[in-house]
């Protein structure tokens, strides 16, 4: 199995170059069908297995070589685990959506947060990805409400105002009956990640809520916990000087 393994490696190793130019000269109604042809005998994949590793080779931060690794993962695993995986990918497909409240990731209506009573749903925490709701849902410091954006500003990537749920913030903001638990909102605490393209969404949506009667803040910057002033980056200095507080 392993040497197997290694010879298949070894094809693909040496396949993927050749095959690259376009190889030959196949006719012009096969023309893609003939490259496929030549890009699975150079690889000696199977045409499942080659289907496999470039559907993982999609996903961020997986390259060709870690895809392959992958897949041999998964070819050599049981069957049972091999579906499961399969089934998990799909149930997630078919039943995860987004809040209609605050865009939260829901297995339908209402997410769990926006269903919960006995939070200040006045005051909404604006953050970027779903990943960042959690972060701050497990240190457990927050106990209002949030509402994501879906990315943040972009426009070298063309993500712009309208690629955003910023529209949603505002309906939310402007009628009560929209907003968790039907409160009006109150204050908007901007989530952002203190990047460039964060820090220019923070500016958009602050123009955005200026004269809608909500106040606007946003999250602390300065020293992180443990850290040592001489190997702090400047940036982050300069923030805790502005950011900083008087001591009670
Ligand atoms: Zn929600």
């Amino acid at each position: 199995m392993a040497a197997a393994d290694r010879t298949l490696r070894a094809a693909a190793a040496g396949g993927g170059r050749d095959a690259a130019p376009g190889g030959g000269a196949p006719g012009r109604a096969a023309a893609a069908e003939g490259r496929l042809t030549e890009a699975r005998r150079a690889s000696g994949y199977p045409r499942a297995v080659d289907r496999l590793i470039g559907e993982l080779a999609r996903l961020p931060g997986i390259g060709r070589r870690s895809a392959e690794r992958l897949a041999f993962h998964i070819l050599k695993a049981d069957e049972q685990s091999g579906l499961a995986l399969a089934a998990a990918i799909s149930d997630v497909k078919k039943t995860v959506g987004h809040c209609p409240v605050c865009w939260n990731l829901s297995d339908g209506g209402r997410c769990e947060i926006c269903s919960d009573g006995k939070r200040d749903h006045s005051t909404v925490l604006v953050v970027e990805e779903p990943r960042d709701l959690i972060a701050l849902e497990q240190s457990s410091m927050f106990k209002g409400g949030y509402h994501v954006l879906m990315g943040r500003l972009s426009p070298l990537d063309g993500i712009g105002p309208t690629e955003l749920t910023i529209d949603g913030l505002e309906k939310r903001i402007a009628d009560p009956a929209l907003n968790a638990a039907g409160l009006k909102v109150r204050e908007v605490i901007l989530g952002l990640n203190p990047t460039l393209e964060g820090d220019g969404t923070s500016l958009h949506l602050a123009e955005v809520l200026k004269g809608k009667g909500v106040k606007v803040t946003r999250l602390a910057r300065g020293l992180p916990t443990g850290s040592s002033l001489e190997y702090v980056n400047k940036a982050v200095l300069a923030d805790a000087i502005v950011c900083r507080q008087e001591v009670r």
